[in-house]
């Protein structure tokens, strides 16, 4: 039976649904969102960054999970009694708690029933009244004690360097894990080798290649990139006297990069200056917006994307 329920990302398909459950039996979830938006507007935003999560058991839903990633709180845990096995409240905080991690949450924030201020703690929380009512308790946890020590390293140096401890949140970014086991993509502008993961560098070979048939040339500028080298990089700008903020607008910090992943390129093509926004008026540009998602090469950062980060027609992601 344990083993039977299942913890994961609710679906978009499934917010509908959701919205229904939320709505007859988690009355306070959304008391502090915009009263404008409807639940289902709600939960559907709470999808993209899996902050919702489900536990199911086959068909059936045994509880969900909410994360506000802005206010660093756990919005709402749900359990239906009958289908849920005894496990299922502590995993369904352990993945909450994790995700919130990933997006470099260090202590996280909750409103809980009184009555469950001895599960709380016996999760780790820290439980104090609530001063606006006396049924409620709030509850902390730190979140720290969870991290790896590749997790810990990466908020050191991003302390170490000035990062502001809200990146992660602010642009929707989680932490990305650094790829290990890569090989050769080929050679980039500057004649010097870049690596991917094995799946990313073919891919990008034979992307190379079709491209080439269409007398279209797509040139390499940069693959992985090791988290080391991110910090060493921010370092020297920090040296040459830029901001934070001047360097966060065109680079993402260590730990956030999705170079770190083996699978992320940046490519230019004869005639344009490497990672300007000009790469957008090229043919490469139009001949990869058509092409690339054959090859499983996605652009991460599109004009008025989510992340709140500069158009950066010239980053792609492989993802498969
Ligand atoms: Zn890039």
């Amino acid at each position: 039976m344990e083993n039977a329920i299942r913890v994961r990302p609710a679906r978009s398909s499934e917010v509908a649904t959701l919205a229904k459950l939320v709505k007859s039996r988690l009355p306070d979830m959304m008391s502090h969102v915009r009263r404008t938006d409807s639940v289902e507007t709600h939960l559907a935003e709470l999808v993209p960054d899996q902050a919702l999560l489900v536990a199911t058991h086959g068909s059936r839903l045994a509880g969900l999970g909410a994360l506000d990633l802005d206010h660093r709180r756990i919005l709402a845990c749900y359990l239906d009694p009958e289908v849920a096995s005894p496990d299922t409240p502590r995993r369904l905080f352990e993945s909450l708690e994790r995700h919130a991690l990933r997006f470099g949450i260090r202590r996280l924030n909750g409103v809980a029933r009184k009555r469950v201020a001895g599960f709380m703690r016996s999760l780790g929380y820290e439980c104090r009244p609530d001063p606006d009512d006396e049924n409620n308790i709030l509850i902390v946890r730190d979140l720290l004690e969870l991290a790896d020590d590749k997790t810990r390293e990466i908020f050191r140096l991003c302390d170490e360097l000035g990062v502001p401890e809200d990146y992660g949140v602010a642009h929707r970014m989680p932490l990305v894990t650094e790829a290990e086991g890569m090989t050769s993509a080929g050679r980039d502008i500057f004649e010097r080798e870049q690596r991917l993961i094995p799946d990313a560098a073919d891919a990008f070979k034979r992307m190379r290649e079709a491209a080439l048939t269409s007398n279209i040339e797509i040139r390499l500028v940069s693959g992985f990139r090791a988290i080391a080298y991110q910090a060493n990089l921010f370092s020297r700008k920090l040296d040459q006297g830029h901001s934070m903020k001047e360097i966060l607008e065109v680079s993402a910090p260590p730990g956030y990069s999705e170079h770190h992943s083996g699978r992320a390129i940046d490519v230019t093509t004869r005639g344009v200056k490497p990672l300007e926004e000009d790469f957008a008026r090229t043919d490469a540009y139009q001949w990869l917006l058509g092409n690339a998602r054959i090859f499983g090469f996605r652009e991460s950062y599109p004009r008025h994307n989510r992340h709140r980060i500069s158009w950066e027609p010239w980053h792609w992601y492989f993802k498969r």
